[in-house]
């Protein structure tokens, strides 16, 4: 039987990491998938994608970028909430939103491609709605050949197994979710 290819939406290296450890003796062609415009500044983002294509060589994986373009997220989230997006709290709708986008976009990356099977770093991120993560890829991949590969782990477990092998690694472990408004509420 042919090796089946994988997308997984990355949104950094810390996440993905102890993912691709625990696949490393499963037959899949792996692809990183970055579309993280909710990062801010463009510099924070150009460090993680560097961390990605780090851990990308250590596990043989291939990694696609999608551009970034911080106005278009932010225009995004504008258009679908009724309120400033400061003042949202932490895993609230504006953070929905940004997971959806994101998502969303990385899925259809996956359908237009021909990909096999799909998933998320966020389903084994400790600080993310692993519920809302799920049902949106099941309802993402419903109706699609793109099978949905779930991540159903001990999140605690996977976040100290990437504690581990960031320092293994010597990969950056950034402070902050990611966006200018969680700059100052501590998330990772
Ligand atoms: S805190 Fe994180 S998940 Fe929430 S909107 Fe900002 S970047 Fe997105």
């Amino acid at each position: 039987m042919s090796k089946k290819t994988f997308l997984l939406q990355t949104c950094c290296a810390p996440c993905a990491l102890p993912i691709l450890e625990y696949l490393k003796d499963k037959d899949f062609y792996i692809t990183l998938y970055y579309f993280n415009p909710n990062i801010y500044d463009e510099k924070e983002f150009w460090k993680r994608f560097y961390e990605v294509c780090t851990i990308a060589d250590i596990y043989h994986c291939s990694t696609i970028l999608h551009d970034y373009n911080h106005k278009e997220w932010l225009d995004f989230l504008k258009k679908n909430l009724n309120s400033d997006l400061e003042k949202y709290v932490e895993n609230g709708e504006r953070c929905k939103g940004c997971l959806y986008m994101r998502l969303k976009y990385s899925f259809v990356y996956a359908k237009d491609n021909d990909f096999d099977m799909f998933s998320s770093t966020f389903l084994t991120n400790l600080y993310k709605d692993t519920d809302f993560v799920r049902k949106t890829i099941v309802n993402l991949t419903k109706n699609s050949n793109v099978k949905f590969l779930d991540l159903d782990i001990d999140k605690k477990e996977f976040y100290k197994k990437g504690i581990e092998l960031c320092k293994k690694h010597n990969i950056y472990r950034q402070k902050f979710c990611g966006c200018e408004f969680s700059i100052n509420q501590n998330e990772k």
